[in-house]
């Protein structure tokens, strides 16, 4: 599904996403790459924007404590990422500490209360991509749910 966003140079790809968040480097020539050189920090991120809406975004989603929006650069015909609101520190997956079982738990059980929501009966796919080696480019952490097609094993 196409997102609906209206700035007018809406990125057409994943990679193309990618090389905008990191403009201050020549454009890169794989989603790799891009991921590669993501810097790992608890700096703000674009997700930020997207929760105080200083960014439009297709929310199909949100309550106090979760997020979940279309991602801009589909890999499927749903593709939905939830987060949360408050990052408290969770980058990504490898930075979890015991206080955010809570939060991590209700991530996970928002993406299937969504997968309902889309009518992804017959199944989906839930990511949590991790660090460089996997291809995390934006760090706040983002559960991706993916629907709406066959899925392939194993995954890229
Ligand atoms: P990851 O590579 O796991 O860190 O995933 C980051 C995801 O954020 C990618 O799938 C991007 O397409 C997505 N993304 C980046 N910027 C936006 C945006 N402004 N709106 C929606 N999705 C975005």
């Amino acid at each position: 599904m196409k997102p609906s966003v209206s700035d007018d140079n809406i990125p057409s790809s994943r990679l193309e996403v990618l090389n905008s968040h990191f403009s201050s480097v020549p454009a890169m020539a794989s989603e790799k790459e891009a991921a590669l050189a993501a810097v790992p920090s608890d700096s703000p991120t674009i997700f930020d924007k997207i929760i105080n809406k200083e960014i439009p975004s297709t929310v199909v989603y949100e309550d106090d404590k979760v997020l979940a929006f279309r991602d801009i650069a589909a890999q499927a015909p749903t593709h939905i990422l939830i987060i949360p609101k408050v990052k408290d520190g969770l980058t990504g997956l490898s930075k979890a500490e015991e206080r955010h079982c809570e939060i991590l738990g209700y991530l996970l059980y928002t993406a299937k209360r969504v997968a309902k929501q889309e009518g992804l009966d017959d199944g989906f796919r839930i990511v949590i991509n991790d660090g460089p080696k996997g291809c995390q480019s934006v760090y706040h952490i983002h559960v991706h749910l993916l629907g709406g097609r066959q899925m392939n094993w194993p995954p890229g």
